[in-house]
């Protein structure tokens, strides 16, 4: 009898959705990860919103697995208050509601009207999971009063935000919990890197077996996956955030600040994280004086009467990227999944895409709607 069910390798957002599902499915499961540097999950500004702005023109079936995964959370979270109470008062995510601003850019004011347009009839609306009126902005600052006082406003009340730490380690907690309770199942969580080999996935010196194997390994999985001859691409894109406090303000309940040109602001009860870059460098978890200086800019630039808040620290993460923006989910060989590739978008695509990578893994059948992002789908060249 094999040791598992299901082998999850990498332990990030998807990971740990993905452990949480097998375990729900009475399954035993084993979540190994490696704890590298990057990790994008810790990094992640938390951004839950099922609006993009920077895609103009939507493909249908990203935008509707976009507002799934956003409406998704709803039973997520209630999910997780119900088997970890003491965790629920923990402000893990909240509907802030999103500002997108413009400034005098004709770019930045198109996108702008591009999303305003869009959302502008119920139908359009409809498609992104929203149902209340979206409101022009006369006055940006009397949401945000360190923002420039010339920009456009357009605010979305169905946006939120997440702290990608908590939630994850909420969704260990709860697949904890389930597996104490479900004596089928099982969850251990093994610390290391996991290799796939002919005789299973081995850990220093340690060979586990499973059922299936689901790498769900973020900018690392192409590495991990072309060891056992797996062509899979996906390659890092550094993000690099600054986190700032401003004393004596609440800042806790602002709604996120969103351009559709560069940077954003989020408010959370202690801090204020500005962001971000989007790096081409390899796996280079580096803070560099570049990064900072390039966030810092477009932050003031957005609002300048952040420039006496204190600067906390910056994070920096890889995000995991193709060449086409979308994930990789689903079968590579027999026995072998992925669910990666989520981009800029993992932390509000992560607990659907995890889980169901975990149920298919398991045996279901992958929603035929998740068709286009399955991982040998020809993908377009680097330029
Ligand atoms: C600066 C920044 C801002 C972002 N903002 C947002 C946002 O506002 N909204 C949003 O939705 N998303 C956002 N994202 C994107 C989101 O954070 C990521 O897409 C998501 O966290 C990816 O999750 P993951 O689980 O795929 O990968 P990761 O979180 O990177 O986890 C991968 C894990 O795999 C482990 N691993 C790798 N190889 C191995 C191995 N061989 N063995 C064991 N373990 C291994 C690593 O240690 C790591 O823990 C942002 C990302 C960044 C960097």
């Amino acid at each position: 009898m094999a040791d598992y069910d299901l082998i999850v390798i990498g332990g990030g957002i998807v990971g740990a959705s993905a452990a949480l599902a097998g375990v729900r499915k009475g399954a035993r499961v084993a979540l190994i990860d490696a704890g590298l540097a990057g990790r994008a999950t810790d990094a992640g500004a938390g951004i839950v919103s099922p609006v993009a702005l920077d895609r103009g023109e939507q493909r249908p079936e990203w935008t509707a697995l976009i507002t799934e995964c956003v409406g998704y959370y709803e039973s997520l979270l209630a999910e997780l208050d119900a088997v970890d109470p003491a965790g629920a008062g923990s402000a893990t995510y909240e509907q802030v509601g999103e500002l997108v601003v413009a400034d005098d850019d004709p770019r930045e004011q198109a996108a702008l009207d591009a999303v305003a347009e869009r959302l502008s009839t119920p139908e359009g609306r409809r498609a992104h999971g929203i149902t209340k009126p979206v409101e022009l902005v006369e006055d940006v600052r009397t949401y945000w009063p360190e923002l420039r006082g010339d920009l456009r406003g357009l605010f979305i009340t169905e946006v939120g935000r997440v702290v990608g730490s908590r939630l994850h380690d909420r969704l260990l907690t709860a697949a904890r919990r389930r597996a104490q309770i479900d004596a089928a199942a099982a969850l251990d969580i093994i610390p290391g890197a996991g290799v796939l080999g002919p005789t299973g996935v081995r850990i220093g010196h340690r060979t586990l077996n499973s059922q299936a194997v689901l790498f769900a390994t973020g900018a690392w999985a192409a590495a991990d996956l072309a060891a056992y001859g797996v062509n899979v691409a996906v390659r890092p894109i550094r993000g690099q955030l600054v986190h700032l406090r401003l004393d004596g303000r609440q800042t806790g309940m602002r709604p996120v600040v969103n351009t559709p040109g560069a940077g954003y602001l989020l408010g959370f009860d202690d801090r204020i994280v500005a962001g971000a870059t989007h790096e081409d460098v390899g796996f280079d978890a580096r803070v560099t004086a570049g990064g900072q200086h390039a966030v810092l800019q477009a932050a003031l630039d957005l609002a300048p009467g952040l420039s006496a808040a204190t600067v906390l620290e910056t994070r920096v993460g890889l995000r995991p990227a193709t060449s086409d923006g979308l994930p990789l989910v689903g079968a590579v060989a027999p026995g072998v999944h992925v669910a990666t590739g989520l981009g800029a978008w993992g932390l509000t695509l992560g607990p659907l895409l995890g889980e169901l990578a975990a149920q298919h893994a398991l045996g279901d059948q992958l929603p035929e709607r998740l068709e286009f992002l399955n991982p040998g789908r020809p993908l377009p060249k680097e330029s």
